[in-house]
């Protein structure tokens, strides 16, 4: 963007011009472009889905983690699944960072999604692993 003052371009998030010291107003047209881009923009977030559950005194479940859009008053789009794994003992309140085969699940995903064009949010979700990702659409 520009300064309205003095033209000097300056970096995209200026609150003040470095040339002429005048607080930056930002044109309307480039306000509304900016909004434009960022209602553009899908966000998905990686969630944990039990497949298959096995009760009795060892119980096992099966699951896998799903990338899914979210969407305000809709229900969750699956976009992108991981594969399968086991949980057990312990592991029954959800997959643990410190298991291989559940951390290794979970970077394929994220592979994936980074090669659809996906990039990774800095924000996280309430789990290890919910990450969220956003991509322009
Ligand atoms: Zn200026």
């Amino acid at each position: 963007m520009f300064c309205i003052y003095c033209g000097v371009e300056l970096p995209e998030h200026a609150k003040f011009c470095f040339q002429c010291g005048k607080a930056v107003a930002v044109r309307k047209e480039e306000a509304e472009k900016r909004a434009i881009e960022e209602q553009a923009q899908e966000c998905c977030e990686i969630i944990y889905v039990p497949v298959a559950e096995k009760k009795g005194l060892f119980p096992k479940e099966k699951g896998r983690f799903e990338a899914v859009i979210m969407k305000a008053g809709d229900k969750p789009l699956t976009i992108a699944k991981s594969d399968v794994f086991d949980l057990g003992g312990f592991q029954l309140y959800g997959p643990a960072e410190k298991n291989k085969h559940h951390a290794e699940a979970l970077a394929k995903l994220a592979d994936g999604l980074h090669l659809a064009g996906w990039r990774q949010d800095g924000k996280r979700g309430p789990f290890w692993y919910s990450l969220r990702f956003r991509r322009n659409s």
